[in-house]
């Protein structure tokens, strides 16, 4: 009989029949509270009214409308409302199924952009599984094992990884930019350099948020060599870190966008933006797929935009990030095994850690365990599979996320 590869893993042994907004229900109506959004794609909550009446509505309308060969209604009102909230000068757009498919776009975009062949990425980043993606990707070597020979002409520079470097903010900063620049004078230089490729808060490698002075530092070289800044926001994108984009938090715009996970409430659909000038660089017939901005994706992703405006949902996610983030250190006080507490938004991780600061994955994965038992749905992220994160729909409430505090406090309790 077929069955599933037995490498997939799942985090949860939870086998859905339904769901709608936080909850989602087993085949014998057992309740979970959903604290993982599909790993941050049920924007909206699951199933929400008016995202599955658009979707309704399209599917007997036109399902797919192969952009290649006829345009359609629904992508195009979506580049519409997405020229309101993406920044304006990027509003050139290319549709694509994946975050990892966006990803691989704006690979080929920058070098064909600039003529150069190579890239920077950020040490603990996660960019996809695909070749191109995963030469990108280095928020745990598992993504990489086994892999290789992995795409050429990736060089990795550090993250400001503060707790990680047992450091304070601005000296991790400092000590990534020394060594971009160290990068850029010994391993690629600049007039071979495409493009920097970072997300502005690590989501696989631990939920950190980069800051201010290192997006400026990051922008400052870009002018001065003439290299891109391609900013991966397929995680913080639409509302997650309590901005409409996670580098609204930072101030410093990048040149391509990539998006994906938030903006459907869960079908595959991602793209990437970019001015006009840069996507006018690219060659002809370069950008194209059999499913990319599929109708009925496009009418959900339309219905997603506008839910998120109708019911602010880019200020719910900052003030119940704010009463999530000082929950969650409150048990991280009182428990002794978390270290750091970190995030933006919705947004949160907590990294477990033992009396000497070390990445301490077993009680980490017995509190993810202890929780979900306890019906509260969560995941692990971080290179050692050590930070427990958070990211529920944006439409989650003061109560839910009192009921998941009480949970993770037994199950943190539990996992000592
Ligand atoms: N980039 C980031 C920041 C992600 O979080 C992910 C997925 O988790 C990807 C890219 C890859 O997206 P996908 O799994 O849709 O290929």
């Amino acid at each position: 009989m077929a069955h599933l590869s037995p490498l997939l893993k799942q985090a949860t042994p939870v086998l859905v029949d339904h769901a709608d907004g936080l909850n989602v229900y087993d085949e014998q109506g057992r309740r979970y509270l959903d604290f993982t959004a599909g790993v941050g794609v049920t924007s909206t909550g699951h199933c929400h009214p008016r995202v599955v009446a658009a979707i309704n509505e399209q599917a007997t309308k036109l399902i797919h409308g192969q952009y290649l060969t006829v345009m359609h209604r629904p992508l195009l009102t979506l580049c519409e409302r997405l020229g309101n909230v993406l920044p304006p000068e990027l509003q050139s757009l290319f549709f694509t199924n994946s975050g990892s498919e966006a990803m691989e776009a704006s690979l080929r975009l920058v070098r064909h952009a600039t003529g150069r062949p190579n890239i920077i990425t950020f040490h603990g980043g996660f960019h996809g599984r695909t070749v191109g993606a995963a030469s990108m990707t280095t928020s745990s070597a598992r993504f990489r094992s086994g892999y290789s020979p992995l795409m050429g002409g990736v060089h990795i520079a550090p993250f400001p990884y503060a707790y990680r470097y047992g450091w304070d903010e601005p000296t991790a900063t400092k000590f990534a930019l020394r060594e971009l620049d160290y990068l850029l004078a010994t391993a690629t230089a600049p007039q071979d350099t495409a493009a920097l490729v970072l997300e502005p808060m690590l989501g696989e490698g631990g939920f950190v948020p980069a800051n201010r002075i290192f997006l400026e530092g990051l922008r400052e070289r870009a002018e001065q060599h003439g290299m891109l800044i391609v900013m991966d926001e397929v995680h913080t994108g639409f509302g997650r870190t309590g901005q409409f984009w996670g580098h609204d938090h930072f101030g410093v715009q990048p040149d391509i966008l990539v998006a994906a996970k938030g903006l459907t409430s869960g079908f595959p659909l991602s793209f990437i933006a970019a001015s006009d000038e840069v996507m006018g660089k690219a060659w002809p017939g370069s950008q194209g797929g059999t499913y990319g901005g599929n109708a009925v994706a496009c009418a959900a992703a339309v219905a997603t935009l506008d839910v998120i405006k109708d019911e602010n949902l880019v200020d719910n996610a900052a003030v119940m990030g704010r009463r999530l983030i000082d929950g969650a250190r409150t048990v991280a006080r009182d428990s002794g095994i978390i270290g750091d507490v970190r995030g933006l938004g919705l947004m949160i991780g907590s990294e477990f850690t033992d009396p000497d600061g070390e990445p301490d994955p077993a009680r980490a994965q017995r509190a993810q365990q202890e929780a979900v038992e306890r019906g509260l749905l969560l995941q692990i992220c971080g290179a050692w599979r050590n930070v427990v994160r958070m990211i529920p729909a944006l439409t989650v409430d003061a109560s839910q996320i009192d009921e998941a505090l009480t949970i993770w406090t037994e199950a943190v309790r539990s996992a000592k």
